[in-house]
């Protein structure tokens, strides 16, 4: 495989640190990765040389940052084969992404006795919306679980399903077992009884590629941030049929096409979904990092992830007393585990020191520690910058804390 990896570290001037007089052994792309030179550049360039408000300016600089800001929803539509930028809404990120649609989604179709049917493996932005909004409608949330080894029960679903359930939200990919779920599959058999699906894929995103018509996804929501890109941006992709028929989630100024105190109408999609002045910086900058990662090819950062994620999980299982949550045979670069006899919050501190960073605690799946009946566990993640080195050098590290115990 041709990857270049001094070059793609080269792009990261973060990954040079070192914290606490060690060098940076950054293990958390999954919380949020690392942000290369193009996306700090694209940042300062448009700071430097055309900022402006956007859709309204009647200057150069606002024209100009106009046309690079729906230039990126143009590289978004490309980047999940969306059929038309219609279809493509900048949020902040996920969470606000399936809020939006939670509200507004459920504000149409939803009413009292109705089912929303949601994964067990869930990160909690993909379940709290859903009973905010089933709680103000008197619907009802029902779990689709997952096994031992971390894989969906979808054989279930037949079952589930039934004339109240109005939609299913799952993640394409687990934050904690790192499970790629068969969303495809599972779109398949909720098409046939006419019932929508809003994927989460803040995991999938950076890692796997996307095509909203192939799987026919209704909805499908992501970051920038674990993308390379911003913190502070997001996407929406929802199927025009719905998005039209959704009322707003906002109100404000661009999101209209005429206010008078007798009444509003609302402006086109996609911009009925983006009231007020949006993350221009971010969004702009987020083009950056998709140019990025299609220059090297998703395929190619896959394949990279996905050696690093077979030789730590081979390390890592040589280790007494580690478990691994989430086994399954099609996985993303995400190893979650706990070492009997060791508290997460003890091993993550001490690894911390020495300048490895990863991510403990609930890893905000209350759902998944609960199936394991666990409080917390140590998660490490892989991005495109990530090497062999440096999982040799956790997994000394890793035995070091153990001997302390
Ligand atoms: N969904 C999943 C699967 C996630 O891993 C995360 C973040 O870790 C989110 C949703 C929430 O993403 P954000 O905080 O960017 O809105």
């Amino acid at each position: 495989m041709n990857y270049d990896i001094d070059k793609i570290r080269s792009w990261f001037p973060v990954l040079k640190n070192d914290v606490y007089n060690k060098p940076l052994i950054y293990l958390d792309s999954a919380a949020s990765a690392q942000k290369p030179v193009q996306v700090l550049m694209k940042e300062e360039e448009l700071h430097n040389q055309y900022y402006g408000n956007i859709h309204r300016g009647a200057h150069f600089m606002a024209d100009k940052a106009t046309n690079e800001y729906e230039g990126v929803r143009e590289k978004i539509r490309a980047f999940v084969n969306a059929a038309t930028i219609r279809e493509i809404i900048f949020t902040k990120g996920t969470t606000e992404s399936i809020n939006l649609v939670a509200s507004s989604f459920c504000e149409r179709y939803v009413g009292a006795g109705d089912e929303i049917i949601v994964s067990e493996m869930e990160h909690h932005a993909n379940i709290v919306p859903w009973q905010l909004a089933a709680e103000r409608k008197g619907a009802k949330i029902v779990k689709l679980p997952f096994n031992d080894s971390g894989i969906l029960e979808i054989e279930l679903l037949v079952d589930l399903i039934n004339e109240n359930t109005k939609l299913i939200a799952v993640a394409h990919v687990s934050n904690v077992l790192g499970t790629i779920n068969p969303v495809k599959e599972i779109i398949d058999i909720a098409h046939k009884s006419n019932v929508p699906v809003l994927v989460d894929g803040a995991q999938a995103a950076p890692h796997v590629k996307i095509d909203v018509q192939d799987i026919d996804a209704d909805f499908y929501v992501f970051s920038a941030h674990k993308m390379y890109g911003p913190n502070g941006v997001g996407v929406l992709f929802g199927k025009e049929k719905w998005l039209n028929e959704m009322p707003p989630y906002q109100g404000g100024g661009e999101m209209i096409s005429e206010v008078s105190f007798e009444g509003t109408t609302f402006n086109e999609l996609p911009y009925k979904f983006e009231a007020g002045t949006p993350h221009i910086t971010g969004v702009i900058a987020f083009g950056a990092a998709i140019d990025l990662m299609n220059e090297i090819g998703l395929d190619n950062m896959a394949a990279w992830e996905h050696s690093l994620l077979e030789y730590a999980t081979e390390k890592l299982k040589e280790i007494d007393g580690l478990r691994i949550y989430g086994e399954a045979p099609r996985k993303s670069g995400v190893i979650s585990f706990n070492i009997e006899g060791v508290h997460s919050y003890d091993l993550a501190m001490l690894l911390d020191k020495m300048g490895i960073a990863l991510r403990t605690g609930h890893l905000c799946a209350d759902t998944v520690m609960a199936h394991y009946n666990i409080p917390g566990c140590v998660r490490i993640s892989f991005g495109m910058y990530n090497t062999k080195a440096e999982i040799d050098a956790f997994i000394v590290a890793l035995n070091r804390v153990r001997m302390m115990f």
